[in-house]
């Protein structure tokens, strides 16, 4: 028998530690082991990494996590009753799961992770799309991470993988895609969750480039986005009138056409944008 064999069902767990899920944390739970299995798949070569998990719950996917063969899980949970549930997990996986209390937000758990570090969350949403961003902006590329799994609304995970001319493309596509490799590997519908939310979800693989797709001064190419799509309706020559007073000449050197919009430049055209302001 399988360490996973010994465990309770996820109902039963759930049932035995009071774990009535939250709206305030965002608790929408995955049940079906056969699925957290499929989403630990996503996450690449376990067996020779270690994983950080942001949001375990009751612990479904670090169940998925652990029987695919992850070295070891590292998870973080802000909601102290779901503690006993995933330390009867760390019990069936001897020395493998190390389990930590606390806001994400707040905790860096780095230095007790091996690389190769992968992360893998079902988060509230909030709280996901802050986390990926810090994940995406360290002070130094590569990061310390070597890929990201995580779920997201669906708008969420659209917005991530976005390419020009569609109106999710912005920030977290540039983001995301400058220096990372960003896929939807999965669809789900709300009845895959426990209570079921509103809207449905997909889960997005990132894998971080060992370089920057192209060259670019991290924080000019921030602003200069965010610039640019704070007022996405506008032309260029207009949004980004505060960046640089002669930008209409530095766009038009760059060969970007000032009435362009925000969201018809392609990421390499951003960075050759970065690059000529930062010149
Ligand atoms: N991973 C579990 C699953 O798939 O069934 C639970 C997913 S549920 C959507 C989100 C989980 O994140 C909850 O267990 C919640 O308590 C936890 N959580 C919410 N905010 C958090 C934070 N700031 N830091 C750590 N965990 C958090």
């Amino acid at each position: 028998m399988s360490a996973i064999d010994t465990l309770p069902p996820l109902r039963e767990v759930i049932a035995n530690h009071g774990l009535s899920a939250r709206k305030s944390l965002g608790q929408n739970f995955l049940l079906d082991l056969n699925l957290t299995a499929k989403i630990a798949r996503k996450a690449g070569d376990l067996e020779n990494s270690d994983v950080l998990e942001i949001g375990p719950g009751p612990g479904g996917l670090t169940r998925g996590l652990l029987a695919e063969g992850a070295r070891k899980v590292l998870c973080i949970e802000k909601d102290r009753r779901c503690i006993p549930a995933l330390e009867q997990i760390a019990a069936a996986y001897p020395g493998r799961l190390d389990i930590v209390e606390g806001d994400a937000l707040e905790i860096n758990p780095t230095d007790r992770l091996t690389a190769p570090i992968r992360i893998a969350a079902n988060l509230p949403y909030n709280v996901g799309t802050e986390l990926l961003v810090r994940w995406l902006t360290p002070p130094e590329w590569p990061p310390f991470w070597s890929s990201l799994t995580l779920m997201f609304q669906k708008e969420v995970a659209q917005r991530i993988v976005a390419s020009p001319g569609s109106k999710t493309y912005g920030r977290l596509a540039i983001l995301a895609q400058w220096r990372a490799d960003a896929r939807i590997v999965m669809d789900l519908p709300p009845q895959a969750f426990t209570p079921p939310p509103k809207v449905s979800s997909a889960v997005v693989h990132l894998e971080a480039l060992a370089e920057p797709r192209f060259p670019a001064d991290a924080d000019i190419l921030s602003k200069v986005v965010a610039a640019g799509f704070n007022q996405r309706r506008k032309m260029l020559r207009a949004s980004l009138k505060g960046v640089r007073a002669d930008i209409e000449d530095v766009l038009t050197a760059t060969g970007i056409a000032p009435t362009t919009r925000a969201e018809q430049v392609s990421l390499e055209e951003w960075c050759a944008l970065a690059r000529a302001l930062k010149g």
